[in-house]
């Protein structure tokens, strides 16, 4: 070792130092996660969950389009229908240890019952405990899209069937 690099090493540890010293005044790029939590915007594709009506009652009819396009068939469940007529799922299971978020349930579901909100907390130590009920699957609210009542715009029995005197010559209807 001679002495020119005895002198570069020492300028060296110096230059280390400054730049360590000049880096306790910059602001944190990590965050205290949780205590701090972390922005998701709306549209982020986290959690599945099924939403409520306007009025309080499930979206969903058990109509089986989320189950069909799920990629990864981690979507189950049995249609039932009440008194009324109105179809409804006896049991709706989502298996989220298979889930991609991938969004394809929410883009294929007619009555907005299945949404993908901003949340991703969903790890566990058990797979068991990732196949989420619909107890669990269910919330309160209308989650993002508030006003969709798919009630008020499909399955309402025509009252005057023939008021337009059915059959229509489709010929009228020509260009
Ligand atoms: S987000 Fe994708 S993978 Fe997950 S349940 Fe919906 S369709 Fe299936
Ligand atoms: S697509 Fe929507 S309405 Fe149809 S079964 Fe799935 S969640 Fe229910």
């Amino acid at each position: 070792m001679n002495i020119k690099s005895i002198i570069f090493d020492f300028f060296t540890q110096i230059r280390s130092i400054f730049i360590t010293f000049k880096h306790m005044f910059d602001m944190r790029e990590t965050r205290l996660y949780p205590e701090n939590p972390i922005y998701l915007s709306p549209r982020y594709r986290g959690r599945v969950v099924l939403t409520k009506d306007p009025n309080g009652k499930d979206r969903c009819v058990a109509c089986n389009l989320c189950s069909v396009v799920c990629p990864v068939s981690c979507i189950s469940l049995q249609k039932s229908q009440d008194k009324y007529g109105r179809w409804f799922s006896k049991f709706f299971k989502i298996n989220f240890s298979r889930c991609i978020f991938c969004g394809l349930c929410e883009e294929a579901c007619p009555t907005s019952a299945i949404q993908l909100i901003p949340d991703f907390e969903l790890s566990d130590f058990d797979r068991k405990n990732l196949l989420y009920k619909k107890k669990y699957l269910t919330i309160s609210g209308t989650g993002k899209d508030h006003k969709y009542n798919f009630y008020d715009h499909c399955g309402v029995s025509i009252k005057k069937k023939y008021m337009y005197n059915i059959p229509i010559n489709v010929k009228d209807l020509l260009p």
